[in-house]
């Protein structure tokens, strides 16, 4: 599904820091892994190219057999929208728009009419356990519930992939868990493979692999065994 062969990211904003410095990594259909490291060892800036949102400067990133590299934003876009999910540390719901409408927001994109993109977002709450809350504004939602819209949101397009950065880095352990759990179970129910950035190790030993970054190399593979 995911093929990253040396992989190199440098930013230049000041002084040049190279932060991917020869990234490998194989990730087949149907995954459940988690991608930990310290803060600042490069999880996110992994996680931005493999989500097509940011550059990398050498080395090869095929995603279902496509290489993807200095693509156009319009081609970048509709790969995201095809074949990708995201879920985020903060959310990111719109503050002015209620539950149902950030789900269905997605289809609105893929010009999917008013009526039915509605009603599939509902199944998707409904699905999430927080259908009874489709009409609260984001401010009026808790942590845990907020992530659960979200998550609605990142499935709502039957993405192939689904790219978390820190999904539980907002909420206490209760309701980290009770993520954990859900997007565990879309896994297995879906077979959507999912790909979890955490700094939390209790967090990565919920998946079934946990891949280690560190100063800019993956530095060890390991299966937890929960599979
Ligand atoms: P992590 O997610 O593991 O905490 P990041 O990938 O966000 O780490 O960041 C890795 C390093 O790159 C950090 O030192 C960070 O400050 C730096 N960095 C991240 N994004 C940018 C950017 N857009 N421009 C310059 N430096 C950046
Ligand atoms: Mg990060």
């Amino acid at each position: 599904m995911i093929k990253i062969t040396d992989l190199n990211k440098t930013y230049y904003s000041g002084s040049p820091l190279h932060v991917l410095k020869g990234v490998n990594l194989e990730v087949e259909k149907g995954e459940f892994l988690s991608i930990m490291g310290s803060s600042g060892s490069g999880k996110s800036t992994l996680l931005n190219i493999l989500g097509i949102l940011d550059n990398y400067d050498s080395g090869t990133y095929y995603l279902d057999g496509m290489l993807i590299h200095n693509l156009s934003e319009r081609q970048a876009a509709g790969i995201r929208n095809r074949k990708l999910g995201f879920i985020f540390q903060s959310f990111n719901l719109i503050s002015f728009k209620n539950a149902l409408e950030n789900v269905a927001l997605p289809l609105y994109y893929q010009g999917v009419g008013r009526r039915k993109r509605n009603a599939l977002a509902m199944e998707y709450l409904e699905r999430m356990g927080i259908a009874t809350h489709h009409h609260h504004l984001p401010n009026e939602l808790s942590g845990g519930q907020k992530q659960r819209v979200a998550i609605a949101r990142a499935l709502i397009t039957k993405p192939q992939v689904i790219l978390a950065d820190e999904p539980t880095g907002a909420l206490d352990s209760v309701t980290s868990e009770e993520v954990m759990k859900l997007l565990k179970e879309i896994n297995r129910n879906d077979g959507i493979t999912m790909l979890i950035v955490t700094h939390e190790q209790a967090v990565a030993e919920g998946t079934d692999k946990i891949i280690r970054i560190r100063d800019g190399l993956i530095s060890s593979v390991e299966i937890t065994g929960n599979k």
